[in-house]
């Protein structure tokens, strides 16, 4: 049995979710480590270039926050991102703490043709808010958000993590679409798509944004919305970090209880046949008010099991009805399903994908559920491997193919194939064992979800329909294609 490799894992992740946060940055001198003679950065196409000293102060003089180089106490922790799979050194990370620090730090990768990372929240899978030898763009002090009950809408700055947006939008009995593991990004999370347990009622998170202040490469910053820019306000949702570094996001709010029916119901995996064969039926006739998603892996003492995640956004009496029926399936081991507050759903994956932990993971969205998809997933089950998911349907579906840079309009679910571990001696053999589990479902996908995934050269057929104008509008704000590191969209000229 598998209980020494997930424990191994489960070890890993607790572990690494115990690395204290990064502490705000108390240092106010515009250079946190002044660089002796000049230092070697890495452009565009590969070419190393040279940063002068000079110009390094000047920068960090520009800035209200501090740009660290390599030597300074603060640099591990702000070149360290989630996955501890990516170990790289960048030549300076500006860390901002405005939109104008952030203008002045894309200014100056512009004029060097300098490469530029941009971290969010840092929980990029492939590493892309970090690079070796370019400059990290830090916005991990632009963190906070304030929800406003009249307007029924919150600002989340360009930083932010998803707990921060819950907590202020509950705080105001408001909430949006925000993801399943509460230290994530608000920043990356969003422009990728953004799928959470509300999706089914509210959309995406891209549905919910109202405008978005962000700043172009050539250092412009800008507020647009429906009504201003809207090509660029059509881009960022769904065309990831391409076209600029968002400072602040506004998103629509709706009334919401807290206390929401919601928690798992946990099978053997000698059912999962059953269970998903009932899940195949039953899932396409839900309410908008049901998120209810699969998991198979391994728990704590437990071992293998098939998992529904369930939440219901609305009368719980109703909810109690609607899921009956998935309750009746075979014999469950544990049900947690009961009346509770939302965010025990919100942050109870956070320790288990905890920073540091190495991991790999591939997806691939799913439009409807085939009887050759279960028996793919029943007969490619690998005990190191999970299998999530992120439920759509619902809202998500009735928002035009094109109305959004996020073409997978009439996917019902994405399924995310992952592993997690500890020690760096097993990546080769963790990454392989994703590999076979999404070989053997990918053939019943239609795209992917390019938020999660890692190999970037079907980015152009992933964006469908929507890549010929997101490259005409990257050409337009993004002509030398500064922002590179994501799932990436050539300018057209
Ligand atoms: C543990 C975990 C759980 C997840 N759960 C979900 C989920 O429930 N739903 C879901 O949809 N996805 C989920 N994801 C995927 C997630 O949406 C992406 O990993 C996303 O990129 C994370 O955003 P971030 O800001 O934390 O990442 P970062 O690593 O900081 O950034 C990722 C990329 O986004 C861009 N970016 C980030 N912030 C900005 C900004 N402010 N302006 C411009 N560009 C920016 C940059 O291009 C950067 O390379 C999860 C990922 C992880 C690791």
């Amino acid at each position: 049995m598998d209980r020494r490799q997930f424990c191994r894992t489960t070890l890993a992740a607790s572990v690494a979710a115990a690395i204290p946060m990064l502490p705000g940055c108390s240092k106010q001198a515009p250079v946190a480590t002044q660089a002796d003679t000049s230092i070697r950065g890495i452009s565009l196409t590969g070419a190393e270039i040279e940063l002068e000293k000079a110009a390094i102060q000047e920068l960090g003089e520009s800035m209200t926050g501090p740009v660290i180089l390599s030597g300074h106490p603060d640099y591990d922790g702000a070149r360290a991102i989630w996955n501890g799979m990516h170990d790289k050194r960048p030549a300076l990370i500006a860390r901002c703490m405005s939109a104008e620090d952030v203008s002045q730090a894309v200014t100056f990768a512009r004029e060097r043709e300098l490469l530029v990372a941009v971290r969010g929240g840092g929980h990029s899978w492939p590493g892309k808010s970090v690079c070796d030898d370019g400059l990290m763009i830090d916005l991990s002090q632009m963190n906070t958000v304030t929800a406003d009950a009249d307007a029924q809408s919150a600002h989340a700055r360009g930083g932010a993590l998803l707990n921060a947006l819950d907590t202020a939008s509950l705080e105001k009995g408001l909430v949006t679409t925000a993801g399943v593991v509460s230290h994530t990004g608000v920043g990356g999370f969003t422009l990728g798509a953004g799928f959470g347990r509300l999706n089914r009622k509210y959309g995406l998170a891209i549905d919910n944004v109202l405008s978005a202040t962000i700043v172009t490469a050539d250092g412009q910053i800008r507020t647009v919305s429906a009504d201003n820019e809207p090509d660029l306000f059509w881009a960022i949702r769904g065309g990831g970090g391409n076209f600029g570094v968002v400072t602040d996001f506004e998103f629509q709010l709706h009334p919401f209880d807290r206390n929401v029916l919601s928690g798992n119901i946990i099978w053997p995996i000698d059912q999962a046949r059953d269970v998903l064969e009932f899940y195949a039926e039953w899932s396409g006739g839900l309410s908008d008010e049901l998120y209810a998603g699969p998991t198979i892996g391994t728990l704590p003492e437990i071992n293998r099991v098939i998992m529904m995640d369930i939440v219901y956004n609305g009368d719980p009496a109703a909810g109690e009805k609607e899921i009956a029926a998935l309750r009746a399936i075979g014999s469950p081991m544990a049900d947690t399903v009961a009346v509770q507050d939302y965010m025990n759903m919100q942050t109870g994956m956070d320790v288990m994908m905890g920073h540091g932990v190495r991991s790999y993971a591939k997806n691939g969205m799913i439009s409807e559920w085939t009887q050759g998809l279960i028996d793919a997933i029943i007969d490619a089950d690998d005990p190191r491997t999970f299998l999530a998911n992120h439920v759509a349907g619902g809202a998500v579906k009735r928002v035009g193919e094109m109305d959004t840079a996020f073409p997978h309009r009439n996917a019902e679910i994405m399924l995310v194939m992952l592993t997690a571990w500890g020690d760096a001696a097993q990546d080769d053999e963790m990454v392989a064992a994703t590999r076979a589990l999404h070989d053997a479902i990918e053939p019943f996908t239609g795209g992917y979800y390019s938020n999660i995934d890692f190999d970037h050269s079907a980015a152009v057929g992933n964006y469908g329909p929507a890549y010929s104008r997101l490259a005409k509008i990257k050409g337009q704000y993004d002509p030398g294609n500064l922002f590179r590191l994501n799932s990436n969209i050539e300018p057209a000229v």
